[in-house]
C-alpha cells in the first residue's frame, strides 16, 4: 500500500532548477539507502559501497560553490537533500551532514589557496571532513575547550583530547578548535583544518551508538602535533565565531534529518492501522488511534514549514536567521522523537521486534534531540534572541516596584485608575 504522502517532499521542486539532480537523490535514496537501513542498524557497520556510491552522486560537495567544482546548492534545496535521504536512513543522512558541517568553516571563511586545496579533496579525491569542537570537559558549553594550539615559530602545536567526532576514522581532514591565548576564553580560540596522517594525531576509542548506527563516532588524542600556519582558517582569534556561524548554518540539516524521521514514523504507523484489525475493524477507526495518526502528520507538516523558513532566512542572510535556525532544529527533533514514540505504541507489541525498524526511529529521533547543540540549548538561542529583539536589558539591581509592575501589566494609565484597581478587589 502506498499514500499520497510519499510523493510529498519538504518543497515543491518542481519550480526549481535542481530538480534534475534531487530527483536523483530521491531515486537514490529510495532504491539504495532504503535497503542497506536496517542492515546499518545491525551490524553497526561503515557503508563502503555506499559512500562510493554517494561520491558519484558528488553528494559530498551539495555546499561547496560551482566556481570551485561543487554543486553550490542552496540550503533549502540542501536540507531536501537530507530529508530525502534521511527518511530511508539517518544515519546515510548523518554522513552527510557531519562531513559537510566540517566543510562549511572552508566555505565560509577558508583562504582561496585552503578553498582550492581542500574542496579538490573532496570532488576529485574523495576525501572526506569532520567537525570537531566537543571535548570531555566542554559540551554544550563550547567556549570551555581546553585542547591548545600553540604558536611555535612559523607553525602550532596541537595538544588535547576532542570528543564525540563523528565520521572518526573515516575522514581525511577534521575541521577542529583549539585555544590559541587560552587566558582570552572564546576570543583565544582558532580553527585549523588537521589532516589525519600528522604526527601524533591518534584515534583512541569509537563507542556503540544506540542510533544512527554504521557511522563511527568517537575521541581523538592530539600529542604535539605539529601543524603549519597554512592551516589557521580565518585569523587566530575568530574560531568562537566560526563554531557559531557553523552550527547557526547547520542547525536546520538536522532539522531535515529529523523530519525525514518523523514522516517515515508517521507513514509506516499510518500503513500499519489501516492493517492491524481489533475489534472487529482496523485500529485506525478507532478515534484515539486516529487521532494520533492526524497530530502526527499535523507536526510533520509544521516541522517542515519551519524548517524550510529557518533555510529560507539563511539563504537570504536575514537578521531572524539565528533564532529560525535555533527553533527549527529544537522543534523537529521534538517532533521526530514525539512520532517515533507515537508510531510504537500504534504499532503495540510488534514495534518492541529489534529488528523491524519501528523502534531504529526512536533510537535515531533520541540523538538528534541532543547533538549539534542541545533541545535545552537551542531554547537558550531563541530565548536571548527574543530579548535582544524586544530590546529587553536585565541590568536593574532592584526589584521593580508594585506600582510600576501594574503600569507593564496595564498600561501606563494605571496609577490614575486606582479606582477601577479598588473595585476589582471588592469583587474578588
Ligand atoms: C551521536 C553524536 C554525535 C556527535 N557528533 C559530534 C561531532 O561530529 N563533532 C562534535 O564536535 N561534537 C559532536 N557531538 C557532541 C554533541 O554536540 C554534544 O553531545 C552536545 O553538544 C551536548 O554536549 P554534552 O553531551 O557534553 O552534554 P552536556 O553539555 O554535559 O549537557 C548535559 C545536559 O545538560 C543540559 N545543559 C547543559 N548546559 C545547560 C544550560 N546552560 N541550560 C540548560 N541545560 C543545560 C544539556 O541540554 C543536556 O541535556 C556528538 C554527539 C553525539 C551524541
Amino acid at each position: 500500500m502506498s499514500t499520497h504522502r510519499e510523493e510529498k517532499l519538504l518543497v515543491d521542486i518542481d519550480e526549481f532548477e535542481n530538480k534534475e539532480f534531487l530527483d536523483k537523490i530521491k531515486e537514490f535514496s529510495e532504491n539504495e539507502v532504503a535497503k542497506i537501513a536496517k542492515k546499518l542498524d545491525l551490524t553497526d557497520e561503515f557503508p563502503v559501497e555506499t559512500c562510493e556510491k554517494m561520491h558519484d552522486l558528488k553528494l559530498f560537495s551539495l555546499l561547496i560553490p560551482r566556481e570551485y567544482g561543487g554543486e553550490g546548492l542552496s540550503l533549502l534545496h540542501f536540507s531536501q537533500a537530507l530529508y530525502t535521504i534521511s527518511k530511508y536512513s539517518a544515519s546515510i543522512g548523518l554522513l552527510i551532514i557531519c562531513h559537510t558541517v566540517g566543510l562549511l568553516p572552508v566555505i565560509f571563511y577558508g583562504s582561496e589557496e585552503q578553498k582550492n586545496k581542500y574542496f579538490k579533496e573532496v570532488i576529485d579525491n574523495r576525501k572526506l571532513f569532520a567537525f570537531s569542537i566537543t571535548e570531555p570537559k566542554a559540551g554544550s558549553d563550547a567556549a570551555s575547550i581546553e585542547a591548545t594550539a600553540l604558536k611555535d615559530g612559523k607553525d602550532y602545536i596541537l595538544n588535547g583530547i576532542k570528543s564525540f567526532i563523528t565520521n572518526v576514522g573515516k575522514s581525511d581532514y577534521y575541521t577542529m578548535f583549539f585555544k590559541t591565548e587560552p587566558e582570552k576564553g572564546s576570543r583565544g580560540m582558532s580553527c585549523f583544518i588537521v589532516d589525519k596522517n600528522l604526527d601524533g594525531f591518534k584515534i583512541i576509542s569509537t563507542y556503540e551508538k544506540i542510533g544512527m548506527r554504521g557511522i563511527p563516532c568517537g575521541n581523538v588524542k592530539l600529542d604535539n602535533v605539529r601543524i603549519s600556519k597554512s592551516e589557521l582558517i580565518g585569523e587566530e582569534g575568530i574560531g568562537f565565531k566560526i563554531a557559531m556561524d557553523t552550527l547557526n548554518t547547520s542547525r536546520p540539516f538536522i532539522g531535515a534529518q529529523a523530519i525525514g524521521i518523523a514522516e517515515y514514523a508517521f507513514e509506516k504507523a499510518l500503513r500499519f492501522a489501516s492493517r492491524r484489525r481489533q475489534f472487529g475493524k482496523p485500529i485506525a477507526k478507532h478515534q484515539a488511534v486516529m487521532f494520533k495518526l492526524a497530530k502526527m502528520a499535523t507536526k510533520v507538516e509544521a516541522a517542515k514549514s519551519i524548517v524550510r523558513k529557518a533555510c529560507y532566512l539563511l539563504d537570504n542572510d536575514d537578521h531572524e536567521k539565528t533564532k529560525f535556525s535555533a527553533m527549527c532544529k529544537a522543534f523537529a527533533t521534538d517532533v521526530a522523537m514525539e512520532n517515533s514514540i507515537d508510531a510504537m505504541q500504534i504499532y503495540g507489541g510488534y514495534s518492541t521486534y529489534r529488528d523491524g525498524d519501528i523502534e531504529r526511529l526512536m533510537r535515531d529521533a533520541k540523538i538528534t534531540q541532543i547533538f549539534e547543540g542541545s533541545n535545552e540549548i537551542q531554547n537558550m538561542i531563541i530565548g536571548n534572541q527574543l530579548y535582544k529583539e524586544a530590546g529587553i536589558k536585565f541590568d536593574a539591581d532592584e526589584d521593580i516596584l508594585p506600582d510600576e509592575l501594574m503600569k507593564y501589566a496595564y498600561g501606563e494609565d494605571y496609577v490614575s485608575s486606582k479606582k477601577s484597581w479598588k473595585f476589582s478587589r471588592r469583587v474578588f
